[in-house]
């Protein structure tokens, strides 16, 4: 790699940085004026129900500006981007843009990103799904497939070079 290269590296990562921290600062104000941290957001969150995320305590260490403290802990990387936390509040704040935000920063101050995120856009790369089609048991034990139970294949991408590159293009710019 050449001087030039690492030098224009360094200044887009120093753009990147620049960028979300404005993002963050943003959200940060938002918080501060609608969050009264009534919870809903929490009770309805996915990854809470199995993995102890806390959307509202997210909101509020945002509040606080409490940036460095989540960037370095694995517990946002929990998040499944359902978007349930912003469909449930009812003042219309999106701890889940601010998830998005910290899984950039986090990335951007060296952290690697998790194995299942770089499994789902292989995935997402190859067959056009996060993950394969499965299949289940039912109650008494039998295997069941989609065609057993009347279910159509799950929809894929048409056309999978232009959904390659939305994906490369969305991959460069955010986790
Ligand atoms: S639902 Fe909205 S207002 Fe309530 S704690 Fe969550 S972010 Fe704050
Ligand atoms: S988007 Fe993330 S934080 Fe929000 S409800 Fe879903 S898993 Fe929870």
């Amino acid at each position: 790699m050449s001087i030039m290269d690492l030098t224009s590296m360094a200044e887009a990562q120093k753009a990147d940085r620049q960028e979300l921290e404005e993002r963050l600062r943003k959200l940060s104000l938002e918080a501060a004026e609608k969050c009264y941290q009534c919870g809903k957001c929490t009770s309805g969150c996915e990854a809470h129900k199995l993995l102890e995320l806390e959307p509202h305590r997210i909101v509020a260490l945002t509040k606080a500006g409490l940036f460095s403290e989540m960037t370095s802990s694995d517990l946002i990387w929990t998040c499944v981007s359902c978007f349930k936390c912003y469909e449930r509040c009812p003042q219309k704040v999106a701890p889940v843009n601010i998830l998005f935000a910290l899984k950039n920063l986090s990335v951007l101050n060296g952290k690697d990103v998790p194995g299942n995120y770089t499994a789902m856009l292989q995935s997402a790369m190859t067959i056009g799904l996060v993950q394969d089609v499965q299949e289940t048991v039912d109650r008494k034990g039998a295997v069941r497939t989609r065609d057993s139970l009347g279910l159509p294949p799950p929809p894929r991408p048409k056309d999978m070079e232009h959904f390659m590159a939305a994906i490369m293009g969305t991959a460069v710019e955010k986790v």
